[in-house]
């Protein structure tokens, strides 16, 4: 059974809906990063402190940062008893691929699957205006797919090579872009 899998695409391509949808249905952990900093940035905590102006911006917070929350979040499930999880957000960048690959050898946890989701811009852009967030103006928008390509996309080829990647064309209902998912779990 595929227990342990990544969300990989760009931003507004719905990875955090499928993914909390597919955690729920699988009881996997659900760990979205962008949601972890958007808690502690509510929260007001150092952490937080530390990444709003970064995230306002729609740049990457730094790789420690969210590798540590990443480990002890994954440590903390390990020492409760283990289980899946489900990655969204995270990795966003090649060296955090290199680290999180680190932290789940030690773990003995590989990765089973990298689920891409695919979407033309257009589409993505005017989903994520809808959204409102409030890192969703259209400048601060244009900027993250700007990281997203330079960035993150970078991990589509790193993953493919490993032999973990598999594409899910995102446009549709959340239903339909859900059945294209489970359809690739085994
Ligand atoms: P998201 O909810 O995934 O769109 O993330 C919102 C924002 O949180 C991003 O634009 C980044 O500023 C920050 N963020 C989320 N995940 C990461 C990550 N893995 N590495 C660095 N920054 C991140």
């Amino acid at each position: 059974m595929t227990q342990r899998l990544l969300f990989l695409g760009p931003p507004g391509a719905g990875k955090g809906t499928q993914a909390q949808r597919l955690a729920a249905a699988q009881g996997l952990l659900h760990l979205s990063t962008g949601d972890l900093l958007r808690a502690e940035v509510q929260a007001g905590s150092a952490l937080g402190q530390e990444a709003e102006a970064v995230m306002a911006r729609g740049e990457l917070v730094s790789d420690a940062l969210v590798l540590a929350i990443v480990r002890s979040r994954l440590e903390q499930q390990q020492a409760a008893g283990g289980g899946g999880w489900l990655l969204d957000g995270f990795p966003r960048n090649l060296a955090q691929a290199e680290a999180l690959g680190q932290l789940l050898d030690e773990l003995g946890q590989p990765i089973q699957l990298v689920v891409l989701m695919e979407l033309d811009d257009a589409v993505l852009i005017e989903r994520l205006l809808s959204r409102g967030r409030a890192d969703d103006n259209e400048a601060v928008i244009r900027h993250r797919l700007e990281v997203y390509r330079e960035q993150t996309a970078p991990l589509i080829a790193y993953y493919r090579e490993r032999q973990l990647l598999q594409a899910v064309e995102a446009a549709g209902t959340v239903e339909a872009i859900e059945a294209r998912i489970a359809a690739l779990l085994t």
